[in-house]
């Protein structure tokens, strides 16, 4: 699933986005409240872990926005505030669970993989671009018809590209949303793993779906279609 976490503890975001990434999930991170809320609007999550207490805007705000402009992305509540009154000011709000702080990064995981049991019947999990097919639920890939065997990594790249698909993904942004926040940008990890999904994407097939855009990043060609 593509999450957006929003939390102000930088070494606990770190630890939940590393974990989230490490699931298979896309991860993107704001430590404020309203860059958050601009985020939950315009970035089409499947899920949003939302803290309480933030800079800017807090959570129960965050989450009020949301519904008031007629945004469903499902949200968890992770927040040390743990008075009955404000769980059930967060779920009144539309929240659809409440983790208390501290809290077990296993638990945590195992309340998003029920959001994603609960979305499966109405979450259409296939992308598909000409005739590359990936489902983001079993994280299988096919070309023509044929199976592609991805590591997690590579699975990662390809999905943020296709749910792009037609925009520029620079390596930075890669790094950000499929490795761990504080991974260093000076390494050639993200140019190994591009060659071996280009090789195992492309290579035997007449046209070629991934490009690279010299001194910008990397784009995949084509129109997105879903279901
Ligand atoms: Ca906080």
């Amino acid at each position: 699933m593509k999450i957006l976490l929003i939390e102000d503890e930088i070494k606990l975001a770190g630890f939940v986005a590393s974990a989230l990434r490490q699931a298979g999930h896309l991860c993107e991170h704001f430590s404020d409240g309203s860059q958050g809320l601009e985020a939950a609007m315009i970035g089409e999550y499947d899920l949003v872990i939302l803290d309480l207490m933030l800079p800017t805007l807090d959570g129960f705000e965050v989450l009020r926005n949301m519904r008031n402009f007629k945004n469903k992305t499902p949200v968890i509540i992770l927040s040390a505030l743990s008075d009955t009154d404000q769980i059930i000011k967060g779920l009144d709000l539309g929240a659809i669970d409440y983790i208390k702080k501290p809290f077990d990064l296993n638990e945590l995981l195992a309340r998003v993989r029920a959001v994603q049991r609960r979305q499966t019947d109405q979450f259409s999990p296939l992308l598909r671009i000409d005739d590359l097919e990936i489902n983001v639920l079993t994280r299988e890939a096919t070309r023509d018809s044929q199976p592609i065997i991805l590591s997690n990594r590579e699975f990662g790249i390809l999905e943020l590209l296709m749910s792009r698909a037609g925009q520029v993904i620079t390596k930075t942004q890669i790094l950000d949303k499929v490795w761990n926040v504080d991974f260093d940008p000076g390494s050639n990890v993200v140019e190994v793993h591009m060659y071996q999904l280009r090789k195992k994407i492309d290579k035997g097939f007449e046209t070629p779906l991934i490009q690279t855009v010299v001194g910008r990043g990397y784009t995949i060609k084509g129109t997105l279609t879903k279901g």
